[in-house]
């Protein structure tokens, strides 16, 4: 097709018309963020260092948009109640705020829920965006990390506590890491433990670089809803 739109794309689109990953409305021209809630919340790449596990090693966290408002409401959806249609705009924010350099890692990656938790909500967010992402900027996505223990959920425990949590909770898979330029990829960054321990199996694992990249970024007293 000379506008790059196959038939079946535009079929989809007549049929199930693209609608704001925020507020839900129908958007025009495929949008995935509709203007209103791009003016609203307008995407706004932040930086956070991380301490990679205990690798010794940092790595650098970039979130577009921070927990609140729509986009809370937006991610809560994405996660908890089914919303898995929300992950094409949720991503498209992520892909805007990735610098270049982190768009030509040899493999995208996710930070992966437990089978027990997978099976009981049947899909893994962090791995919708990681598909969506790696789509969007033409890099393979693969399941590099394992979450080999099942541990308490995070939000429920302090920083120092969060950190422990998470501690040999996840396996890095060897034979595509060494050497690798890896993003990796989850909705939410908090502290950033568990982000932090991910990256450092990683590159425990031989990984020559590690991005990370989430939805959000909510920093704070730990009373947040997730
Ligand atoms: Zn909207």
């Amino acid at each position: 097709m000379p506008d790059g739109v196959s038939w079946k794309e535009k079929l989809l689109s007549a049929i199930f018309p693209a609608r704001c990953a925020l507020c839900g409305r129908i958007t025009r021209g495929g949008r995935r963020v509709c203007a209103r809630c791009q003016e609203k919340n307008p995407p706004n790449a932040q930086f956070r260092r991380l301490e990679a596990g205990s690798s010794g090693l940092e790595v650098f966290c970039v979130t577009p948009y921070v927990y609140k408002g729509q986009v809370r409401k937006a991610i809560l959806q994405f996660k908890f109640r089914g919303k898995r249609e929300k992950a094409a705009g949720l991503s498209e924010a992520l892909v805007l705020a990735l610098p270049p350099r982190w768009q030509t890692a040899d493999t995208v990656c996710w930070v992966p829920l437990s089978d027990k938790r997978l099976r009981e909500r049947g899909y893994d967010q962090s791995e919708l965006l990681a598909r969506k992402v790696a789509k969007e900027i033409g890099r393979p996505c693969r399941k590099l990390l394992t979450k080999i223990q099942e541990n308490q959920v995070q939000h429920t425990l302090r920083r120092e506590e969060r950190k422990k949590n998470v501690q040999g909770v996840y396996r890095a898979d060897g034979g595509q890491i060494y050497g690798k330029r890896i993003l990796l990829i989850d909705d939410i960054v908090t502290t950033g433990s568990t982000l932090g321990e991910c990256a450092g199996e990683l590159y425990r694992a031989g990984a020559a670089e590690v991005h990370c990249a989430a939805v959000v970024t909510a920093i704070g007293d730990g009373n947040h809803e997730f």
